[in-house]
């Protein structure tokens, strides 16, 4: 059994995957470590999987697992773990935003008995919008997710082989990976690195796209949103009912007058846009329960390291 797997999802990454190898295997070579490197295709549209042939037709010790489509991070991710055969699987971007050089001390501290080792990034030289809106997000899905996720611990971690068969274990088709590390439990210690821009290439995450994953964060584990929607319902309710006695005490007092528009017109917009939200909350849920309800694969494998012949079927 090999001693460490790399898991590597790499999405348009040409540019920078080379380099990442070679950063990569100069970190672990001098380790003393038996390894094995896995890296995922997520239906890169440039020459990814390319690089990835050569790679592994060059070096035993490479892996690759090719996408049919893009799949999101998360796909790949599972993909990579479920590829990965080590007693100790890392899971690292390819950016070279995740510096190799800190494998070894993920292992050294795996050895003393972790199951979980993080390695948590600072946020040097983000922009200030984007880490105070990171920092507004941390402390909303602390109060409302029952799992633990700090700021800045991603999923540049080491895991034990039996924290993989957990995650493995786990048959939710949303996946929301953050919060799975933290649900599985383990012991798990972190330390943290000096935050680095990406080597080349570009972000795959626009303003859109961390929004929706944040969104999916806070639903994924709970239905506590949804509580919430009830309780707002309930006090609006009862705000009314005062309100219409006030109405009933005051027509009864004073006779009929005319009734102001703009009263009626604020009350209508505003219970109608906190319906629209709580709607939309439990529209969410509905539409996970639907998602899951059709226990789709998570993907669908175009090519592998053992099959460059296309495989038409997906990976179970
Ligand atoms: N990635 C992926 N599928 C996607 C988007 C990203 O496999 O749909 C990979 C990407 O190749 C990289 C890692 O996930 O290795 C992190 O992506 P990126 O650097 O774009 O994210 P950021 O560092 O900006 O959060
Ligand atoms: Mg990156």
């Amino acid at each position: 059994m090999v001693q460490l797997s790399v898991v590597v999802p790499c999405f348009d990454e040409s540019e920078v995957i080379d380099a990442f190898h070679t950063a990569l295997l100069a970190a672990l070579v001098p380790a003393h470590v038996s390894f094995e490197i896995c890296y995922v295709d997520d239906g890169s549209s440039d020459r990814t999987v390319e690089h990835l042939r050569a790679l592994a037709a060059a070096d035993p010790r490479v892996r690759y697992t090719s996408f049919s489509r893009n799949f999101g991070k998360e796909a790949a991710l599972l993909a990579g773990m479920r590829a990965a055969k080590g007693a100790a699987v890392v899971l690292m971007d390819a950016d070279l935003q995740h510096p190799p050089e800190l494998v070894p001390r993920m292992l050294e501290l795996h050895r003393q008995g972790y199951d979980q080792v993080v390695a948590q990034r600072d946020r040097t030289g983000e922009g200030a919008v984007r880490k105070a809106f990171s920092r507004a997000y941390y402390r909303l899905v602390r109060r409302f997710m029952d799992v633990e996720i700090a700021d800045g611990a991603g999923d540049f971690r080491l895991l034990s082989r039996r924290a993989v068969e957990c995650l493995l274990a786990l048959p939710e088709s949303n996946r929301f990976s953050k919060g799975l590390f933290s649900w599985i439990g383990f012991d798990t210690v972190s330390f943290s690195y000096r935050n680095v821009q990406r080597a080349a290439g570009s972000s795959k995450w626009g303003g859109r796209r961390l929004l929706n994953y944040g969104i999916d964060g806070l639903l994924s584990f709970n239905t506590r949103p949804l509580r919430l929607a009830i309780h707002a319902g309930l006090w609006l309710f009862l705000s009314a009912v005062l309100y219409a006695l006030w109405i009933v005490a005051n027509a009864a007092l004073d006779g009929v007058e005319t009734p102001g528009y703009a009263t009626l017109i604020t009350a209508i917009t505003a219970l109608g846009g906190i319906q629209i939200a709580i709607l939309g909350v439990i529209g969410e849920y509905v539409g996970r329960i639907y998602h899951e309800a059709k226990r789709r694969p998570h993907y669908v494998v175009r090519e592998t390291d053992r099959s460059a012949a296309p495989v038409r079927r997906p990976e179970r």
